[in-house]
């Protein structure tokens, strides 16, 4: 039997599950169309329109990871010359921008230096009637928090896309108050849940104006309804692909977690731990990437010390500590770490670890 090794995974996910979410893995498989499964998909169905803020009927755990939910944001939503303006404020934006021109978009991309919000002004203006306006939520390449909020109120007649990967289950996300049309996100960072499905939502507007027969089959959201039973309520399944039931029991046990804890709560945990590890990370003399007022509580991003060894540092943490931290995204590898507090993960004995484990890889 191999060895069996304890990570604490404070990079940029995934994170440590919720001890709730882990032990439903072991739980006896069920078939896809067993009531039993069904029963627990609907109830994961209407945890996540709780933990997304919202009331859309169409919200589901996609098969897959977030860059899928990312893929079926676009593919059924935009097609050839729809024009699509997309904030790049870091890795994940620039990855919207590939994918919505694979999908035949005139992409707009309003670039910004990387560790900055969105500019919403910059954005609203970048084209007078665009289709789709898409924008991060929570920049896990760069550490920033952008204001969706804004973005809806300026929306006008555009559909927002909004990716809340490494925000949902972190920080606030109200999605129907801040008017996004369609969202995608994913299980491995602040939902405490490993990684695997894409948490989804589409309101009926952005539905009504969808591309009828999108160019993925795998992720047509006119043939998905069936597969969650919306076309026809509970009990009307039909068979779309096998639900990975294993992680939707594991996705249904860490909502659970968080809705018993309560999804304020949470966020001001998130909260509290990111402000202990950003306080103790400048009271030793290092400096902070994202830009002031922007900051993530749940990814911190700073800057590598000068004349330190990034890869050495990262190699210490793990091999002496057991402590995954991440480098930093594109040009930034070497000289930003990124350090995750998600989930399960954002608690003050996690903060203390790290720095802990931080002094003695920098002594
Ligand atoms: N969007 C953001 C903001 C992310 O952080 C990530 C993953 O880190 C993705 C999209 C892609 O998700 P996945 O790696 O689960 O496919």
């Amino acid at each position: 039997m191999p060895a069996i090794l304890e990570r604490h995974l404070f990079g940029p996910g995934p994170s440590n599950p919720y001890p709730e979410a882990t032990s439903a893995l072991a739980l006896p498989l069920l078939g896809h169309l067993d009531p039993e499964f069904l029963r627990v998909m609907d109830e994961t169905c209407d945890r996540l329109r709780t933990v997304w803020g919202t009331a859309n009927a169409r919200t589901l755990p996609l098969s897959a990871t977030g860059s899928a939910g990312m893929e079926a944001a676009f593919v059924n939503t935009v097609t050839e010359g729809d024009v699509v303006v997309v904030a790049v404020n870091g890795l994940f934006g620039q990855r919207m921008c590939d994918v919505a021109g694979r999908c035949g978009a005139e992409v707009i991309a309003v670039e910004h230096t990387w560790g900055q919000p969105v500019d919403v002004d910059r954005v609203l203006s970048a084209h007078s009637s665009p289709k789709v306006i898409a924008a991060v939520h929570a920049e896990t390449s760069t550490g920033a928090r952008s204001d969706i909020a804004a973005l809806g109120a300026g929306k006008g007649d555009a559909l927002l896309l909004t990716d809340a990967v490494t925000s949902i289950g972190g920080i606030e996300l109200r999605a129907d108050d801040w008017g996004v049309d369609v969202g995608y996100a994913g299980t491995q960072k602040c939902l405490g849940v490993a990684p695997g499905l894409a948490p989804f939502t589409i309101n009926d507007r952005a539905f009504e104006r969808r591309v009828v027969k999108p160019r993925s089959w795998y992720l047509d959201l006119g043939l998905l309804g069936g597969y969650v039973g919306e076309a026809s309520g509970s009990g009307g399944r039909t068979y779309h692909h096998t639900a990975p039931t294993a992680m939707v029991a594991s996705l249904h046990a860490g909502l659970g977690r968080i809705l018993d804890e309560g999804l304020e709560n949470v966020w001001a945990r998130h909260e509290e731990a990111g402000r202990l590890l950003q306080d103790g990370l400048v009271e030793r003399g290092l400096e902070l990437f994202a830009a002031e007022g922007a900051r993530l509580p749940e990814l911190t991003t700073v800057k590598v010390p000068e004349g330190v060894d990034s890869a050495e540092v990262r190699k210490i943490l793990l091999e002496r500590h057991g402590v995954e931290i991440g480098a930093g995204a594109g040009s930034y590898a070497a000289t930003v770490w990124r350090i995750g507090l998600m989930g399960h993960n954002a608690r003050p004995d996690a903060v203390l670890l790290v720095l802990a484990a931080l002094d003695d890889a920098l002594a």
